[in-house]
């Protein structure tokens, strides 16, 4: 599975879903956005196992993604959740940051977990590199690409000006040719980077609708904990969690019961098809000033707001309004997602090693099934 195939499901609502697996990780990135330690949060495999065997093979994600902290320091669920995935026809994919890099070979336990994957992605960039000699990194793709795995690199960047992104970018093409495709994204003010990277605060401006195409994807937090969107504030309780961003519980829920509030969510739907700061103004009378999700998280605390967007959504004009703007998003495919996004001069770099691929339209229908968007 190439990273293009991941990339073109990323507007079509709960077409996949994220887990991380752990918050702990042995490396210690100064941007990480999670801020792993080796002593952070990890909750029993059989959770999200269970969840995992939640799926069937009329009702399962697309697609099954595994993240961190690090997931590979638990390579035997990362195997058994691919596993079960297959078995189901959902595809599977895990990030890495590879602190087994410096190892001659990569471990047996952690090369049966990529095994299981269809595509294996590693992290690399300035912070990485602190962490994990480029070289060493190199090594280990080298050593996957030549057993036949689907790869790809995400590296991180501060913006199209970053002299590391056209540096790494080119030493990769020169190590690799056309065979290791890019996804290429700004490094966000989050966890561990917020300590360090200038922030700008934005200025007030008149809301436009601006879809949240991030809501699409139900993410499971190391707790268990299912949101909309996976945002890490939230994911850590550093702002109030916000009910509408909330799906459900993995110790508890189904894989139907989380995709169904995806789907069915009203303020969700909303978020996707206007974005919240059109929301906030237009219902609860407040000029977005706080930043984007800044706003959204305030979305159910708003008076007005919930209340409007029930009939908004009872409107058979919002129906077509959403659909259209789901269209849009999977027909811009995988390249408009990466050039919005990522970073637009980069975008390009996901394309490597890829042949050209009809759109997602046909699994747009699929996912959401026999379902109607107003719960
Ligand atoms: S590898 Fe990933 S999870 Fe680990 S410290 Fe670095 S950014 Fe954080
Ligand atoms: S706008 Fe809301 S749903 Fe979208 S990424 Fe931000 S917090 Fe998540």
């Amino acid at each position: 599975m190439h990273l293009q195939d991941i990339l073109r499901f990323r507007p079509v609502p709960a077409a996949a879903v994220y887990f991380g697996l752990t918050r702990r990780c042995p490396l210690h990135c100064r941007h990480c956005s999670t801020e792993s330690l080796m002593d952070s949060e990890q909750f029993p495999a059989k959770m999200f196992l269970r969840f995992a065997e939640t799926f069937t093979p009329e009702n399962r994600p697309e697609l099954t993604l595994m993240s961190g902290g690090e997931a590979l320091l638990r390579p035997g669920l990362v195997r058994d959740i691919a596993d079960r995935a297959r078995a189901v026809g959902s595809r599977s994919y895990v990030l890495s940051g590879l602190y087994f890099a410096q190892k001659p070979r990569i471990p047996k336990p952690v090369r049966a977990a990529i095994e299981a994957v269809d595509h294996f992605s590693a992290s690399t960039d300035r912070f990485h590199e602190e962490e994990v000699p480029r070289a060493a990194v190199f090594r280990v793709l080298h050593e996957l690409l030549d057993a036949g795995k689907d790869v790809s690199l995400q590296i991180t960047g501060e913006g199209p000006d970053d002299p590391y992104l056209a540096d790494i970018t080119a030493a990769v093409r020169r190590e690799f040719g056309e065979r290791v495709p890019m996804l290429v994204v700004p490094l966000s003010p989050v966890g561990r980077a917020r300590e360090w990277m200038a922030t700008h605060p934005q200025a007030a401006y008149p809301a436009t609708a601006a879809p949240c195409t991030l809501a699409c994807w139900p993410v499971i937090g190391f707790n268990g904990q299912v949101t909309s969107c996976g945002n890490q504030d939230v994911m850590d309780g550093k702002v109030p969690l916000p009910a509408h961003l909330f799906l459900g519980h993995i110790a508890r829920d189904d894989w139907d019961t989380v995709k169904r509030k995806a789907l069915e969510s009203p303020m969700v739907g909303a978020i996707r098809t206007y974005g919240p700061e059109y929301l906030a103004e237009r219902f609860g009378g407040q000029e977005s000033c706080d930043g984007y999700c800044q706003t959204c998280w305030k979305l159910s605390t708003t008076p007005g707001v919930k209340e409007g967007v029930q009939a908004l959504t009872l409107l058979p004009s919002t129906i077509a309004v959403r659909d259209a703007v789901e269209k849009v998003s999977v027909d811009a495919g995988p390249l408009g997602f990466a050039r919005r996004f990522g970073v637009p001069g980069y975008a390009d770099l996901i394309t490597l090693g890829d042949t050209p691929q009809p759109a997602a339209a046909g699994h747009r229908d699929a996912s959401r099934q026999d379902l109607a968007w107003t719960g």
